[in-house]
């Protein structure tokens, strides 16, 4: 149901079956002549019917309505295509543009799977994951490319609000807030989270995509945020929140590099299985393979923040990148 949060500003939330994020908020504003949406759901039937129900319920028609993505993730873009009429235009940030775009063909996964196998994940699983990867299953459909692309600064007006975009790289390589400036609210996507930390992984755009998001963090942190409205669950305390996130992944680096020090020339691979996970799994062996993908994407980020900063040496003498402390 929707959730009215100021006037002409609605929260909706959107369920996400299967998945450990359980819910996606969209966000709507009624404008009278236009109004504007935020964030979609993935493509799948219980996304769409949810969404599209509340739309109806608050008399949003997609002929004049504009679409706002705060990044590329299949859970908050998954439905564009499907909601689009003649009359939407649907942004995306400039360097997020190109990752929406890519037609995730098996070759293509394969090949970006090549990167998995260098942090070195099983070469015969690499293919299993492509099966159950939202990016492959859920995501939007290819159908429609006419995204338009949006830069730092740039400012959407909608029923007297103002929203100017504030990219944010590290959990995509371009990653946008929404700062409306007035109202002290800022829409946060998936770089501020409440009750989970955004996952950070590797982009091969991107040569230290941690340290992107860390710079990110504490960017937004000087903005007088009395409002968050994140991408998934609940909101919550803006700064402590920032806070939390950061000593989180300082705590996290910490961990690595003592890994590391125990047990020097270890793969990406074997730092995930040493890491601690939130997840309830008896073994790293029985980490589910998504999950397992995350959590060696993440892991890899968090190396190669090391390796930035100094801390940690990657051996890439041999097809698999082996790790030490510095
Ligand atoms: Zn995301």
């Amino acid at each position: 149901m929707p959730q009215e949060l100021m006037p002409n500003l609605y929260r909706l939330p959107v369920p996400l079956p299967d998945s450990p994020l359980k819910l996606l908020n969209s966000y709507v504003i009624k404008g009278g002549d236009r109004d504007l949406l935020i964030d979609t759901g993935f493509r799948r039937p219980e996304c769409y019917e949810s969404l599209t129900s509340q739309l109806a319920e608050l008399g949003v028609d997609m002929a004049r309505t504009d679409l706002l993505l705060t990044h590329l993730h299949a859970d908050h873009c998954g439905l564009a295509p499907d909601l689009v009429t003649e009359g939407t235009r649907v942004f995306i940030s400039r360097g997020d543009k190109p990752w929406l775009m890519r037609d995730w063909s098996r070759e293509d996964w394969i090949a970006s799977g090549e990167r998995m196998v260098r942090f070195g994940f099983p070469r015969d699983t690499v293919e299993h994951a492509f099966h159950q990867s939202p990016a492959h299953s859920m995501a939007p459909s290819k159908d429609f490319q006419n995204y338009q692309p949006i830069d730092d600064g740039d400012e959407f007006s909608c029923g007297g609000y103002t929203l100017r975009a504030v990219c944010t790289p590290g959990h995509t390589p371009a990653h946008m807030c929404f700062w409306m400036e007035t109202q002290k609210t800022m829409f946060t996507g998936d770089h501020v989270l409440f009750d989970i930390s955004p996952n950070i992984t590797t982009w091969t755009t991107v040569d230290d995509s941690l340290g992107d998001y860390l710079r990110s963090l504490k960017m937004i942190d000087a903005y007088d945020v009395q409002l968050a409205l994140p991408g998934h669950r609940e909101t919550g305390n803006f700064h402590a929140r920032i806070a939390a996130l950061l000593s989180h992944h300082e705590k996290r680096l910490a961990g690595c590099l003592e890994v590391l020090r125990e047990n020097p020339g270890l793969t990406t691979y074997d730092v995930a299985g040493l890491m601690r996970w939130k997840i309830r799994c008896s073994s790293w062996e029985d980490f589910p393979m998504g999950q397992k993908w995350f959590a060696v994407g993440e892991a890899a980020s968090h190396l190669l923040h090391l390796e930035a900063c100094g801390l940690a040496r990657g051996d890439r003498t041999d097809e698999v990148i082996r790790w030490y402390a510095q």
